[in-house]
C-alpha cells in the first residue's frame, strides 16, 4: 500500500491551530460510482458525532474547492472499491475497514476506507436475504469508521478506548444498529490533543480499524 498517494492538498491554507471551533477540512476523494445519498449520509453520520466537539467540518470534493478555503487541520479521505450498496464478493484479507498512514511514528492525515469491507460486515450474520443496503445505512457506516480514523488523525495517536467509535473493531451492530458514539474519555483526548497538535504517536505502523469477527 503506498503512502503519500494522495497529494492534491496544495492548494489548502492551514492557519494557525486554534484549541476551540478548529476548522477542519475533509478532501474526499470518492469513486464516481458512489451513490450521492451514500455520501450525504457519511456526511452527516460525521457531522452529528463531532457537533458538540468544537470543530467545524468542511468538506471540499476538489482540489479547487479545497484552495478557496483555510483550515487549522485538514484530513483526506480515499474511498477504496466501487462503494455501491450491494453486497460484496467474499475476498481474504478484508478486514479492514478503514486506516490511517502512520510514518516514522507521526500519523499522517490520510484516510482510506475499503467500502467492500464495511459492506461485508454490514452483512454479516445479517438475517436481511436482499443484496442491496438502504444507501443511508450504508453512508452512516463510512461515516462512523471515518470519525474513529479522524480521531487517530486529530488526536495524533494510536489510542483506542473500550467503547464507543473509538473501540479497536466494529461489527455488524456497530456499523449498522443504534448510537455508536464517541466517549467522554475519547472527547477529553480529542480536546486535549487540539490544543497541543505535536504530539507524537504512541506506537508505530499503520492504524486500522478493524472488523470484528
Ligand atoms: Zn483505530
Amino acid at each position: 500500500m503506498s503512502f503519500y498517494r494522495v497529494l492534491c492538498l496544495m492548494g489548502a491554507v492551514l492557519t494557525a491551530h486554534a484549541a476551540h471551533s478548529a476548522r477542519v477540512g475533509i478532501l474526499v476523494n470518492v469513486p464516481p460510482t458512489t451513490p450521492a445519498p451514500v455520501v450525504e449520509a457519511l456526511q452527516s453520520e460525521t457531522e452529528d458525532n463531532l457537533k458538540d466537539t468544537g470543530l467545524q467540518l468542511i468538506w471540499s470534493f476538489s482540489q479547487e474547492e479545497a484552495a478557496q478555503e483555510t483550515y487549522d487541520r485538514v484530513i483526506s479521505l480515499r474511498l477504496l472499491g466501487r462503494c455501491v450498496p450491494l453486497r460484496p464478493e467474499p475476498v481474504k484479507n478484508s478486514r479492514v475497514l478503514g486506516f490511517t498512514h502512520i510514518s516514522d511514528g507521526t500519523v499522517l492525515p490520510f484516510v482510506e476506507i475499503s467500502c467492500d469491507t464495511v459492506l461485508r460486515v454490514m452483512g454479516s450474520g445479517s438475517p436481511r436475504v436482499t443484496p442491496y443496503y438502504p444507501p443511508n445505512e450504508f453512508g452512516r457506516a463510512l461515516g462512523r469508521v471515518l470519525v474513529h480514523e479522524m480521531l487517530h488523525v486529530l488526536t495524533v495517536s494510536s489510542t483506542h478506548e473500550r467503547d464507543g467509535l473509538t473501540k479497536p473493531a466494529f461489527n455488524r451492530a456497530d456499523l449498522t444498529l443504534g448510537n455508536l458514539r464517541l466517549t467522554g474519555r475519547a472527547l477529553q483526548r480529542l480536546h486535549r490533543s487540539l490544543g497541543h497538535p505535536d504530539l507524537q504517536a504512541q506506537n508505530g505502523g499503520n492504524q486500522r480499524a478493524n472488523a470484528e469477527e
